[in-house]
């Protein structure tokens, strides 16, 4: 009788798997989803998040209706989505998604592979191994060079800064794999005052801490200041970056990497958004001699315009990363083949990479750096039009980020809450030279020249309505 009864669900989600309507249905919501996303306000109402609370019920006891349950989420959470892969959306630094790579990561969706070994999914096994090829032509970064397909940057800093940590140290003779950081030899950190956050929760999550750390003073544009790193040894651990996520400007690798080289030093550069700007003639002197470098972490979800989440770790020194991520158990079978896990600190993982291959695919390396150098010009316009309506732009527009302000930090403030209110674009604030500051970043192929003057005039009216506000 019991087995009767537990079979029931079983056979009601076998039918449900085998019929089109279900897919149908939620297929025919997504395009709808897409067509309107330009013109959905960017950042939901109240009453749209409100509506939200219809989520928060118990655990129902019996099944739904699985047409009602993609009904109920298109209805109440489709509208009270960020619309981000819309033209208008310039918070962190967010990007877009690719119509090819999308469509691909739909089909992918319904193989659920996973991407841990080659005898789990030969299809991912082999893009990975093709995408490793491509992103080292791209970049230009040397032959053999090793690269795993993880959640996002800051995973992929951390796989970076754990082969670093234990290259340095099995080079002392000690291996940490084994004896851990306890009598281990100290290394040295350093890295700039405009380091991303999530390389300090690297540094902690790995036992190096996040304040015993040389912090190298930047300049004012958040570079590392070349001339004021330190004496380098081989215990020396050097993460630099590509791209600063509140100016886009480029750490001096040409200098840093090779004094790094010279003295045996590790070097990680946290590029997530800002490498891709060696995939193009035009910006490749800012990256110039990032390819002297041991680490890399990108982003392809970010500049690429890549769906989440597609986080990349390349490393010249293959045997480092493995050896870091490397795990055994006697149903484990590595093969002659790319096994996934190798390169990742997952075991189990969707087959992220096929995304991304069909995201290079479809651009081309052509259309790679074609994007890059858009986005930059975009976004040069919008900081020339916020300078022509007496914005401060507070930074070199190097690559696609700009920040801002108002002449007066309060009414920054208040210009920043409108925009986030209007729903007509967004952007995100942060403190520059501790002075609070508008973040723009252009990433998103969807953006046109048309969006830019509708949300310059957000920036006006919001400074109108901010300025009405403190005269009444
Ligand atoms: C976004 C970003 C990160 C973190 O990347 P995730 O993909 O969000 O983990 C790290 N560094 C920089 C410079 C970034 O812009």
């Amino acid at each position: 009788m019991s087995k009767q009864k537990t079979g029931i669900v079983s056979e009601r989600l076998r039918r449900e798997a085998t019929t089109r309507q279900l897919f149908e249905q939620a297929k025919d919501y997504a395009v709808e989803y897409m067509q309107n996303v330009s013109t959905q306000l960017v950042f939901p109402e109240e009453a749209v998040v409100d509506g939200l609370e219809i989520f928060r019920e118990p655990l129902p006891l019996e099944a739904a209706d699985s047409y009602q349950i993609i009904e109920q989420l298109h209805h109440y959470g489709s509208s009270a989505t960020v619309a981000q892969t819309g033209g208008r959306y310039f918070g962190f630094v967010n990007g877009g998604i690719i119509p090819a790579s999308l469509a691909v990561k739909w089909l992918v969706d319904t193989w659920d592979q996973n991407a841990a070994l080659y005898v789990m999914s030969p299809i991912s096994s082999v893009l990975e191994e093709v995408c490793e090829g491509w992103l080292r032509e791209l970049f230009g970064f040397p032959t053999g060079t090793a690269v795993g397909f993880v959640g996002g940057s800051s995973a992929a800093t951390l796989c970076g800064l754990t082969a670093g940590r234990n290259r340095l140290l099995e080079q002392s003779g000690y291996d940490v794999n084994k004896q851990g950081l306890f009598g281990a030899p100290e290394i040295k950190i350093i890295l700039g005052e405009g380091a991303h956050s999530s390389v300090y929760k690297a540094l902690s999550i790995l036992g190096l801490g996040s304040e015993r750390v040389i912090r190298v003073p930047m300049d004012d544009q958040g570079r590392i200041i070349t001339a004021q790193v330190p004496e380098l040894d081989d215990k020396t651990l050097l993460i630099l970056q590509a791209g600063n996520v509140n100016t886009g400007s480029f750490d001096d690798f040409q200098n840093l990497c090779e004094r790094a080289s010279r003295a045996g030093s590790w070097v990680h550069v946290d590029g997530a958004f800002g490498l891709w700007a060696a995939a193009s003639d035009e910006f490749r002197h800012l990256t110039q001699g990032i390819e002297q470098a041991d680490s890399w972490s990108l982003d392809a979800h970010k500049t690429l315009n890549a769906p989440y989440d597609n986080g990349i770790i390349i490393c010249a020194d293959r045997e480092a990363l493995t050896k870091a991520l490397h795990m055994t158990g006697s149903y484990i079978v590595y093969s002659d083949n790319r096994d996934g896990m190798l390169y990742t600190p997952d075991m189990s993982r969707r087959a992220r990479a096929v995304e991304l291959w069909a995201a290079l695919k479809s651009l081309g390396r052509r259309g790679v750096a074609e994007l890059v150098e858009d986005l930059h010009e975009k976004a040069a316009y919008f900081a020339a039009k916020l300078e022509q309506n007496n914005f401060l732009i507070h930074n070199q527009v190097v690559f696609n980020q700009i920040i801002t302000s108002d002449p007066n930090p309060e009414m920054t403030r208040k210009i920043l809450n409108g925009i986030q209110a209007s729903g007509e674009c967004w952007c995100g604030g942060a403190l520059w030279n501790n002075t609070p500051v508008i973040r723009v970043s252009v990433c998103s192929y969807r953006t046109t020249y048309q969006d830019i003057d509708l949300s310059v005039n957000t920036f006006i009216r919001a400074r109108e309505e901010a300025l009405k506000a403190d005269r009444n």
